[in-house]
């Protein structure tokens, strides 16, 4: 891992972030938009660290939120353009995201029905989008998949209300996850078919996420040509929301090893916990990477790292190192800036994580701490 962080200054366990790795993925999406013309969002719910929201603004053109908080913290930290979807909104937190977003996205025309209004009416000119499900599955994995048989996610062909279009300024779906430019091809034919007739004569279509464009092997020419392609047809602006692709392997979650003991196996207990501070691990699943290490029985010594919480399977995974692992040694897990600290828990009363930057000008800071009035305040 290319990094100049000082992982040894910081307590653990720790989140941290990397402002070069950050600007190498920006950058890349920076490119993107000088290819196109699109517009690219930060979806928050993948990263909110705040602290890089400036960082992040100079290359985005705003963020995009799946709640009023997430609008709220968008529009006080990032600024420029602030827009939202939820699946259903009540009437108060219209009221509450009126004086804040630029756009808003419906997820069905009973909810164009009731808001539209409402949005019109309001004294900052606000649009208005519909998601639309294009009904197209190019992924296996069904907790990820808005376009599943059964998905409350998106308007589908069948539910598309002609009579609305008038109202809506543009369409947005969000099928992708973790894909490449082929599956968005593969979903524009089906978007194309089932909604293309209503896009011409409105401002943008709206791609959604899930688009791994900074990782490495992602076909940004196809996307360019795609999003070029998109927008010369019907005249619109191309919005992409990635969350992932932003802050992809731009940070790192530091913890320390407490214990070692053995059940037929090597297992060492660490003071971060799979549960609590990296769920996806178990949710998605997936396996974490952690510097110098190898996969089971690839290296001398393997163990079976898992965390301080009770619950049995709190486990990470199973890993090899050339030296045993004793109280004390620290292990470096990589990727943790997305989907880590917006989805963390204080389950057990487990300490979270303190949130550190490393950036040019400062070196490695520790930013953000918790402590036991975080865990009380929730409850
Ligand atoms: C999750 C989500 C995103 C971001 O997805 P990534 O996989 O993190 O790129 C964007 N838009 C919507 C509507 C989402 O639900």
């Amino acid at each position: 891992m290319d990094t100049t962080i000082d992982f040894q200054a910081l307590p653990t366990p720790s989140y941290v972030v990397d402002e070069t790795l950050l600007r190498r993925n920006l950058e890349i999406l920076k490119s993107v938009k000088d290819q196109t013309g699109c517009k690219i969002l930060l979806a928050q719910k993948a990263f909110s660290m705040y602290h890089f929201y400036p960082l992040v603004a100079e290359y985005l053109d705003g963020t995009t939120a799946s709640s009023v908080h997430e609008a709220q913290l968008g529009h006080e930290e990032f600024g420029k353009e602030t827009h939202v979807f939820a699946p259903a909104f009540k009437k108060e937190e219209m009221e509450a995201l009126l004086p804040i977003v630029d756009h808003i996205v419906f997820n069905s025309p009973n909810q164009v029905k009731l808001y539209a209004e409402m949005v019109k009416n309001s004294d900052r000119p606000i649009e208005i989008g519909l998601r639309v499900n294009p009904e197209l599955s190019t992924q296996d994995h069904a907790l990820y998949d808005p376009a599943s048989p059964f998905s409350r996610l998106g308007t589908t062909a069948v539910n598309f209300d002609e009579s609305q279009v008038e109202l809506l300024d543009g369409l947005h779906f969000h099928t992708l996850c973790e894909q490449g430019s082929d599956a968005l091809e593969a979903t524009l034919v089906a978007f194309e078919e089932k909604f293309g007739k209503y896009l011409h004569g409105m401002k943008w279509v709206n791609f959604g996420g899930g688009h791994h464009i900074t990782k490495e092997g992602y076909d940004i020419a196809k996307l360019v040509k795609i999003v070029n392609y998109i927008k010369e047809k019907y005249a619109v602006q191309v919005y992409l929301e990635p969350g992932e692709a932003i802050a992809l392997n731009a940070g790192f979650l530091v913890a320390s090893v407490l214990e070692t003991t053995y059940n037929q196996m090597n297992l060492a207990i660490l003071d971060t916990s799979a549960t609590c501070h990296m769920p996806d691990v178990l949710e998605m699943p997936y396996r974490p990477f952690i510097i110098g290490s190898g996969e089971a029985d690839e290296k001398v010594h393997t163990y079976r790292l898992g965390g301080q919480t009770c619950l049995a399977g709190d486990v990470i995974g199973d890993y090899s190192f050339d030296e045993p692992l004793k109280a004390g040694d620290r292990l470096i897990f990589t990727d943790m800036a997305i989907y880590s600290m917006v989805k963390n828990t204080t389950f057990n009363g487990i300490q979270l994580p303190a949130i550190a930057a490393h950036t040019v000008k400062d070196g490695t800071k520790v930013i953000k701490t918790f402590g036991y009035e975080d865990f009380k305040s929730r409850l």
